[in-house]
């Protein structure tokens, strides 16, 4: 097996001691930094009556206030366009971005130079490495780049390392599927749902697309890269590995998987996480559940202390096979914490019966779970469709038999599925829209 390719190795092997000294220097110095330059930030301690002095050990952290998206939405509402959460004139801005708006306003997003050039930088050759990805790659990217931050910093840090970036914004899936064959593209990034998508569309143009010179998807925005049932779909399909890639637009890019694809590393010398309770807000012990928080410790624009960003983890602080110190996410994003329902008394993620659907060959990759009002005596319903004309009828019921025995198994509930035609589901081109209250 190759060796680990690193980035900062000293850092990046650290032992948790010292990283957890230098995390807490670094904390203190943002908080103060937060405290004397943004007023959202000083007014937020001063009304939880904290002083950046009050902080004297990691484990003080846990005083001080969260960052909620609702507050960054309040600040620039207050203060248009980009609020008193921001602690640099806007003057100094050299790029902007903004969230996608699926839960409620967009949050608008300003970087300054050294944010951009240097920090982001930093932080996206840690994918880069991470990855395995060389000069030698090309990077095919199938968007629009838009006001999203998604794809913008690939491009800007790989190219800047010598990855040749292949654009594939405003063209069809079609198009795009003969772009990556022409260009040769070894390395393909989009969220999981897109991946099965183009792939699917290949497969109707008659492309096999294992035999492209494709080696790696580094797939965002969606759990999928680490769910394993469609990990292993995305990187049969494909014949390449699949890596995850975790941030947001608030925070910036922060987890990256390794080529051990152990879990999901988070940039612990650039970013401090805790994993919390959604209820209790109280701390989580490593291997549990729990809505990850997260400190940026180096950016200069608008660093966040304890942003919910409502992630569900599971924190493994054991050394990697790679070598890394960096703490690992077990699994990946597990899902959202707005997305997790309850059912029948117990809490369920859309992310593990994704898993069991798409185990089922015999049905396609989209699915949609419909959960029902609690207390209405109604079964959660899962609706998938067939992969391909030619499967029996009785095939599709012995299959649905088993979907059920399964979640029944695994979950101690027993939904209702129901086989609809196949092309039925909707099919998305980036976050999926897969589960629907009543
Ligand atoms: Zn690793």
């Amino acid at each position: 097996m190759m060796d680990t390719p690193y980035w900062e190795k000293e850092l990046e092997t650290i032992s948790r001691r010292d990283l957890e000294n230098l995390q807490f220097s670094l904390f203190k110095r943002k908080m103060q930094y937060v405290y004397d330059n943004s007023p959202m930030y000083r007014q937020k301690y001063d009304q939880a009556g904290i002083k950046p002095d009050d902080i004297g050990s990691l484990t003080d952290i846990c005083r001080l206030p969260f960052t909620e998206k609702e507050d960054l939405r309040e600040s620039q509402e207050r203060q248009p366009p980009w609020g008193d959460c921001i602690c640099i004139p806007p003057e100094e801005g050299v790029r902007v971005f903004q969230t996608t708006g699926t839960t409620g306003t967009p949050v608008k997003i300003i970087l300054n130079n050294n944010d951009w050039e240097k920090h982001f930088y930093r932080q996206f050759m840690h994918f880069m490495k991470g990855y395995g990805i060389t000069p030698h790659d090309r990077l095919y990217v199938p968007f629009n780049y838009g006001l999203h931050i998604a794809w913008w910093g690939l491009q800007a840090a790989f190219e800047r390392a010598g990855v040749m970036i292949i654009p594939g914004g405003g063209i069809s899936s079609e198009n795009r599927i003969k772009a990556l064959l022409e260009y040769k593209a070894t390395v393909i990034c989009g969220t999981p749902t897109y991946m099965l998508y183009l792939e699917e569309t290949a497969r109707k143009m008659g492309v096999s697309l294992e035999d492209t010179p494709i080696r790696i998807l580094i797939v965002a925005g969606e759990p999928g890269a680490n769910v394993p049932a469609t990990k292993k779909t995305l990187e049969k399909m494909w014949g390449a590995f699949c890596y995850d890639d975790i941030g947001s637009s608030e925070i910036s890019n922060f987890g990256f998987e390794c080529i051990r694809q152990k879990g999901t590393h988070i940039i612990e010398s650039m970013f401090y996480v805790e994993s919390i309770d959604p209820e209790t807000l109280q701390p989580v012990a490593d291997g549990e559940v729990g809505e990850l928080v997260i400190t940026n410790l180096i950016t200069e624009s608008m660093p966040l202390i304890r942003f919910r960003i409502k992630d569900l983890v599971r924190f493994d602080r054991s050394t990697c096979d790679c070598g890394r110190t960096f703490l690992r996410l077990d699994g990946g994003i597990l899902g959202r914490s707005d997305d997790m329902f309850q059912f029948a008394g117990i809490n369920i993620f859309p992310s593990a019966l994704e898993n069991f659907i798409r185990e089922m060959v015999e049905f396609s990759d989209e699915y949609q779970i419909h959960v029902p009002k609690q207390g209405s005596g109604n079964p959660l319903l899962i609706k998938v469709e067939p992969k391909r004309k030619e499967v029996a009828p009785e095939e599709l019921q012995v299959t649905r038999q088993r979907l059920i025995d399964k979640v029944k198994l695994n979950m101690t509930i027993t939904p209702m599925v129901e086989i609809v035609k196949m092309g039925e589901l909707p099919r998305f081109e980036a976050k999926a829209k897969r589960v629907y209250r009543s």
